[in-house]
């Protein structure tokens, strides 16, 4: 069992080995040696007499051909593993590296580098080194935002708190059924449980039609604001909704409109959730790949399901009726759940 720790100090006696995290235009830079066909981090030995930092510039050179790089160390590591120095700990120092030039050629016992969006399958160290990329972006070397670029949020029980229009709704089928709310409310919440249209359903069984949808009930969840104005810093964001029209204007009003890059709402749009083509528009109008897009929402069959499939990440917010539904598959569930929006937060 490799075992690997890491330090923020350590003697620097006993540093032995450098290893760079580098990368070059926001993507990874990773070397092959002649002698094996798996990909790793540039590092290697540090030679008498040199001070580490040293070492780290100096295999840098040599791995990647670098030729002018911002260069940051970032922690100490260290591994311990029966094969390795007789089962002792071995400690390195980790550094990050951004690459802004290379030489044309290479003249070390390296093959070649690659320059990856993705990160590589094959490693030659990969016991260790996923570990050290893992404690960078822990340390916040490695930006969140490298595989998530766009946040796409659905409105209604999402970013906007719908209990009362559903109050409302529940209050009018009493009306008109002669039902007490309490009945309509439990038999709603029944349906809803069945992954059904609760309401919708409720009107049904007592006879009634299914009430307007009252917007001027909507209100914003009181941490709406300050989630989006935080990540809107970090990330692009998007909407993806079935809204009457005139969404754009109704954001506008709630003073969110501000923090969102792109909306695209079924009425404007003339296609729905869950229709996988109005996730494709987004994704085609923002200029995202799939795998970095997340689709935020608080339905699993119109927010979760359809991203899924399009190889978008899916964040489930259980608020309001969709927190009720019953997950009945693998295509159902979603990378993270959530009870609140400000939840996203610990996250992304
Ligand atoms: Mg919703």
């Amino acid at each position: 069992m490799t075992k690997v720790n890491f330090y923020d100090t350590i003697d620097d006696s006993l540093l032995k080995f450098a290893v760079i995290i580098s990368r070059h235009n926001g993507k990874w830079v990773f070397c092959k040696h002649k002698k094996r066909n798996t990909w790793e981090i540039p590092g290697g030995h540090r030679e008498t007499g040199e001070n580490i930092l040293e070492t780290a510039k100096r295999e840098l050179q040599e791995e990647t051909g670098a030729i002018t790089f911002d260069m940051t160390p970032i922690c100490i590591y260290s591994v311990t593993a029966p094969d390795n120095f007789n089962g002792m700990e071995t400690f390195g120092k980790l550094f990050f590296a951004d690459i802004h030039t290379f030489e044309e050629e290479l003249h070390s016992e390296i093959e070649k580098i690659a320059i990856m969006d993705e990160l590589p399958i094959d490693w030659t160290y990969s016991e260790i080194q996923p570990k050290l990329l893992e404690e960078a972006r822990k340390r916040g070397f490695l930006p969140k935002k490298d595989a998530i670029k766009w946040l796409f949020f659905d409105i209604g029980s999402t970013l906007v708190d719908e209990s009362k229009v559903y109050e409302d709704r529940m209050k009018k089928i009493a009306e008109l059924s002669c039902a007490t709310y309490e009945q309509v409310y439990e038999c709603a919440m029944s349906f809803y449980k069945e992954n059904k249209k609760g309401d919708l359903e409720a009107a049904r069984q007592l006879g009634v039609k299914l009430p307007k949808w009252e917007s001027q009930y909507e209100r914003l969840y009181e941490d709406t604001k300050a989630c989006l104005k935080k990540l809107s810093g970090i990330y692009k964001i998007g909407v993806i909704a079935n809204q009457s029209l005139g969404t754009c204007e109704r954001l506008e009003n709630f003073g969110i409109r501000k923090y969102i890059d792109l909306v695209i709402a079924s009425a404007e749009e003339g296609v729905s959730k869950p229709d996988r083509r109005i996730f494709e528009i987004a994704l085609e109008r923002s200029g995202c790949k799939p795998e970095n897009a997340v689709m935020i929402g608080d339905r699993i069959d119109n927010d979760i399901v359809p991203a899924k499939q399009l190889g978008m990440k899916t964040i489930w917010v259980k608020q309001g009726v969709g927190s009720l539904w019953n997950i009945t598959g693998e295509s159902e569930k979603a990378d993270i759940e959530i009870d609140n929006l400000s939840d996203i937060l610990k996250y992304l």
